[in-house]
């Protein structure tokens, strides 16, 4: 069974938001709403020795997803393949999900009056293809792929590089990995 994950380099990542623009228009979003998010984290340390990093943030399409917990109308799913999905028909935009979201990966889209989130871009993905945000990064910070194939990159990334989930801790299981910058 497939289960689709993405491991992003942040010693790769420029903060250059390609990512957060790709997936904007690929997913036909509305002024000011983003699915994914590119945050400067900084500088840090004494002058002149700064430092900074760029953290981008998509759904994590967590294992144990609160979200789907807290949806009281069953509109919010985790598929086989890992994939947390919204079903428009079931969702009634009441906000729970986006208040139980640790992560803040969530959004309500106020025209529609339904939460949305990131998809891993399930279109393409059942295509074949790869998502906007990972095609579109020109550093070649983010791979995606099936973590349950041993010979994926991202496999191979996940269970040789030092990778870390953010807030491991909270059990969420998040299944977006990071390569510490
Ligand atoms: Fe970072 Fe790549 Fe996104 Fe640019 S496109 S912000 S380099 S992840
Ligand atoms: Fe749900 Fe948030 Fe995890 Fe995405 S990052 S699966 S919205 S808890
Ligand atoms: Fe946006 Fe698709 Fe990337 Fe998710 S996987 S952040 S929907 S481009």
């Amino acid at each position: 069974m497939t289960r689709w994950a993405m491991v992003i380099d942040l010693r790769r990542c420029v903060g250059c938001q390609a990512c957060t623009i790709a997936c904007q228009m690929g997913n036909n979003l509305p002024l000011g709403m983003f699915w994914n998010i590119v945050t400067t984290v900084g500088p840090k340390g004494n002058f002149p020795a700064l430092s900074y990093y760029h953290l981008p943030r998509p759904c994590f399409h967590c294992a144990n997803p609160p979200c789907v917990v807290c949806c009281p109308t069953g509109a919010s799913t985790q598929r086989e393949d890992g994939i947390i999905y919204v079903n428009p028909e079931k969702c009634i935009g009441c906000g729970a999900c986006i208040m139980s979201c640790p992560y803040g990966a969530r959004t309500l889209n106020k025209k529609l009056g339904i939460t949305q989130k990131c998809t891993f871009c399930l279109e393409r993905t059942l295509e074949g293809k790869q998502p906007y945000c990972v095609s579109t990064c020109h550093q070649k910070a983010r791979v995606f792929g099936d973590l349950n194939n041993q010979n994926s990159e991202v496999y191979q990334l996940v269970n040789t590089k030092n990778t870390i989930q953010i807030m491991p801790e909270l059990g969420t299981d998040p299944h977006v990995y990071y390569i510490q910058s």
